[in-house]
């Protein structure tokens, strides 16, 4: 992060210099009257290499705030830039009264120290300066504040944020979608074992996924060993009636073919299998490997169908987890389950808000 002084007659002039030096990116972190009618000074910073997906998050808010129908995402790049020019007015208002008025302050020092500690742990850019400056903002005029306070700050506010939800809940069906290879099938076969094995509860497997044979045998090699049934359904007719034959059960899973976010019309299926079986809830399964810009992306695609949570997996091959909060604060979407590992039932856990507000900033 860069930060720049710029000085004008108004604050007005001064943020029209701060656009067309620092793009409209830039973070107004202070604005001081300088005496004897010198005019206003605008200090503003602007990230450098911190690739945050930003404008994939910024298309994300903007459907969310046009709630379009269909789940199509509108894109108004006038609107979004408007939105923007608020949120930003609203921040200098806000931080008239802030400490942050000069660049070279300790609490500039902390503000960066602290921006940049989110970036290594792979919270957006711009999701980690909306957090940080609604921590600073609430520090009055001539207070001090040190890390730790403002962490814990920052951690209370996201915990009220980040929702958790248990789809298995009562009795259920739920479909779990998402791209190839995230580990949807090995999902299912975790929570079928927990269900059946552990908690005794009724459970049927379905798979939709019938053009790849090895994604049907695997399924049915769990159902084996599990002891639970396993079929196969074609289409969304197939499944209605499979579904009106396990209507004993607790629990029926459903595996879905994995396809990617732009296969077309195999969102048109997923949205047609939702329309004709409104009971069934949909997981949408995700790797917390993938690029932000992927998780986006499968996200904004799979809202084809109506996602009711998320599944993160693979927690084990890596170290950095600030993409899994960054989805589940953009979609908006509760976490279900959090996966770490290959084996079946014990390397899954279900979703707690203590969990995820870790993602943000490990202790
Ligand atoms: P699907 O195509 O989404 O159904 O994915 P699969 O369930 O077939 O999983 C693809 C691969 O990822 C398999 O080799 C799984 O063993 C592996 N896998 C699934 N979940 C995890 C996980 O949490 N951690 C790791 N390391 N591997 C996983």
């Amino acid at each position: 992060m860069r930060i720049r002084k710029f000085t004008a007659k108004t604050v007005k002039e001064a943020l029209g210099s701060v656009k067309a030096a620092l793009g409209p990116d830039a973070l107004i972190i202070g604005t001081k009257r300088l005496g004897d009618g010198g005019g206003y000074e605008v200090a503003a910073a602007v990230d450098y290499g911190l690739d945050g997906p930003v404008p994939e998050a910024r298309a994300m808010e903007t459907s969310r705030r046009e709630a379009p129908a269909g789940g199509a995402f509108a894109h108004d790049a006038r609107y979004v830039q408007l939105l923007d020019e608020i949120d930003e007015l609203k921040e200098v208002k806000e931080l008239f009264n802030s400490v942050i008025t000069r660049a070279d302050t300790p609490m500039a020092k902390l503000y960066e120290r602290l921006n940049s500690e989110l970036g290594k742990n792979g919270i957006d850019a711009r999701l980690a300066r909306k957090i940080l400056t609604n921590a600073f903002k609430g520090i009055k005029a001539g207070a001090s504040a040190n890390a730790e306070t403002l962490k814990a700050q920052m951690k209370r506010k996201l915990f009220e944020k980040v929702r958790v939800t248990d789809p298995l809940d009562g009795k259920s069906v739920v479909a779990f979608v998402g791209p190839t290879g995230v580990g949807k099938t090995t999902t299912i076969a975790k929570l079928a074992a927990i269900n059946a094995l552990k908690k005794k509860r009724s459970v049927a497997l379905l798979t939709m996924d019938t053009f790849r044979i090895a994604a049907a045998e695997q399924l049915k090699t769990y159902g084996k060993i599990i002891g639970v049934p396993v079929e196969a359904a074609q289409d969304s007719r197939e499944l209605g009636a499979r579904l009106a034959a396990h209507r004993d059960k607790d629990l029926v899973l459903i595996d879905t073919a994995g396809r990617s976010q732009r296969d077309e019309r195999h969102m048109e299926e997923l949205s047609s299998l939702a329309r004709s079986n409104p009971e069934i809830k949909f997981n949408l399964v995700l790797s917390s490997q993938m690029r932000d810009d992927a998780l986006y992306e499968s996200v904004r695609g799979f809202k084809a169908a109506p996602i009711d949570s998320l599944t993160f997996t693979k927690l084990d091959e890596g170290s950095v987890y600030g993409p899994i909060l960054n989805t589940t604060l953009l979609s908006r979407s509760p976490v279900a389950y959090l996966a770490a590992g290959q084996n079946v039932p014990e390397d899954i856990e279900a979703a707690s808000r203590e969990r995820l507000v870790d993602f943000f900033m490990p202790n």
